[in-house]
């Protein structure tokens, strides 16, 4: 194959989609690489018997008219084209520590009057913390669609900042301070290294307002596709990138495994930066850069059961629901093999046709990848009877504990899906299945932070680990890496024209 591109994309995860649609609405000729037979990374969803599953996007922020992801959804023509469903605003996160309710209530408002209603003596402390998130929040200008400072790009002054020791800070009662941390799962918090930027990006993005996709979050993929592709684009599934190819200095050309060259004039990888780095030849990378991306930390894995249930049996909720079973929401800081699972994350997902009943529930944990090492040299077909036993044994586990809040699910489950470490290692290629890419880590701030240029001139990145995880977080790393060709300041006031 020589087909010449202007720019190939490795992979069609939402970093490498949204790259793709701002660089050939801007006239370059593109082609994005994806490995698997679907497009979307883990925008993907899954049908099993009459159920769509996400497996990793399962609810979006900051919607609202003139909220941030609004503005970006404006830009892409996402906005009146996804179907989305906006979750209860009385309590769009249900949260249940150790068998008590409290509820997340959407705009800052409700959300203050509910936690003071909770906390009536804790006023002074939920103002402040209130405060400081939309400090935060307001702080970063890619996250207002400022025009930022170039030179520091991805650099927070609440970088250093322990979320963990900000909440401590500001009062003594110890449930106050896990309500305000319980939406940890959603970055992998751990209680001796999570920045402030971090927590305070995600709660204010979904306080701000908080929807669910309607029939599956794999609409973002197509949507953007079909864009790409009437831009000009091309996408190629089933080509998984296996090598980079110099002409002397200069990066010409990428091989896939079944032997296609492809020649571009720039690259952009849309996966690991790690990962990408071992598809070069180590004599052309700086030694000192390669052990500091080969060195990077990532976030834990997760382990999923997808429910399907009889009709009519269990009520559509229209809220998330967050369990942890101590008073200690930081479960990444205590959790073993043995007393897993101690959180859980549940949803019933939205569809266009059903609002009273759900036939399908999905539940998350955090999992670490030592679990399933044992058979991590081994593909899907062939991990044979122990690991079925071993998943199985880990799906009733999870099952028992979410019967226990509630009991109307166990005796109508018609069947369950699992996936566990191995299969967000194989489907998102990343090597040890983490769910939200590198680990930001307040003590070591500027490690974690990754450039979306690389040492090699022609070669960038984008997504979740540039940047942040999560729809937000890896639009604006999108904005940047396009942004590099395209000027980012034209393409925040594009944006912002939309
Ligand atoms: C369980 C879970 C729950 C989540 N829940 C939410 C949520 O509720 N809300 C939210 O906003 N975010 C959520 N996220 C995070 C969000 O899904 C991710 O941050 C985001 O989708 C990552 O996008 P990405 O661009 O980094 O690409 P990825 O999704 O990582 O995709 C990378 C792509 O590259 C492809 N690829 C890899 N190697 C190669 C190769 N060699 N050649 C060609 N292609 C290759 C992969 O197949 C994949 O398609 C969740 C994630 C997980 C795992």
């Amino acid at each position: 194959m020589n087909d010449k591109y202007d720019i190939i994309i490795i992979g069609s995860g939402l970093g490498g989609l949204l790259s793709g649609f701002i660089l050939s609405k801007n006239g370059y000729n593109v082609c994005i690489l994806e490995k698997n037979p679907q497009i979307g990374g883990t925008l993907q969803s899954f049908k099993r018997d009459g159920c769509v599953f996400d497996t990793g996007m399962h609810y979006i922020g900051s919607l609202n008219d003139g909220q941030i992801l609004n503005r970006f959804f404006r830009y892409f023509n996402l906005l009146n084209n996804v179907k989305i469903r906006k979750l209860d605003e009385d309590g769009f996160d249900v949260i249940n520590i150790d068998n008590k309710i409290f509820k997340y209530a959407m705009g800052y408002e409700r959300f203050e009057n509910k936690l003071i209603s909770y906390f009536p003596n804790e006023k002074t402390a939920i103002k402040t913390y209130i405060n400081k998130i939309r400090e935060v929040a307001d702080s970063e200008p890619m996250y207002n669609l400022r025009i930022p400072d170039l030179k520091n790009l991805n650099v927070n002054p609440y970088m250093r900042v322990n979320t963990h020791k900000y909440i401590e800070s500001l009062t003594s009662n110890n449930e106050l301070q896990n309500v305000l941390a319980a939406l940890n799962y959603n970055y992998a918090g751990r209680s001796d290294n999570t920045p402030l930027y971090v927590h305070a990006f995600i709660n204010n993005y979904y306080i701000n307002s908080a929807y669910r996709f309607v029939d599956g979050s794999d609409q973002i993929a197509r949507i953007l596709a079909s864009q790409i592709i009437n831009n000009g684009g091309t996408i190629l599934k089933n080509r998984k990138v296996k090598e980079f190819v110099f002409k002397g200095s200069k990066l010409i050309a990428i091989d896939d495994t079944t032997g296609n060259r492809y020649f571009a004039n720039s690259f952009i990888s849309n996966i690991h930066p790690a990962q990408t780095l071992g598809m070069i030849d180590p004599g052309r990378l700086r030694k000192v850069y390669r052990n500091r991306i080969n060195s990077l930390e990532n976030t834990v894995s997760a382990f999923s059961v997808y429910i399907n249930l009889k009709e009519n049996t269990f009520p559509y909720i229209n809220s998330n629901y967050y369990y942890s079973k101590r008073n200690n929401v930081w479960s990444l800081d205590y959790y073993n093999e043995r007393n897993w699972p101690e959180n859980y994350f549940f949803y019933t997902p939205a569809f266009s046709t059903t609002n009273k009943y759900s036939r399908c529930v999905g539940v998350v944990t955090f999992m670490k990848y030592n679990e399933v090492k044992k058979w991590e040299d081994t593909s899907v077909e062939e991990r044979g009877t122990e690991y079925i036993d071993w998943k199985r044994t880990k799906a009733e586990k999870l099952i028992a504990l979410v019967t226990k809040q509630f009991p109307e699910l166990e005796k109508n489950i018609t069947g369950y899906y699992t996936s566990t470490p191995l299969t967000y290692r194989d489907y998102i290629g990343n090597g040890d299945g983490s769910i939200y890419g590198i680990l930001r880590n307040c003590n070591n701030p500027l490690e974690s932070v990754i450039s979306p240029r690389s040492s090699i001139s022609n070669l960038f990145f984008t997504g979740q680990n540039i940047n942040l995880h999560g729809m937000l977080g890896v639009t604006i790393s999108a904005v940047i890496t396009a942004g590099e060709f395209v000027g980012l300041r034209n393409l925040i006031r594009s944006i912002n024209n939309a």
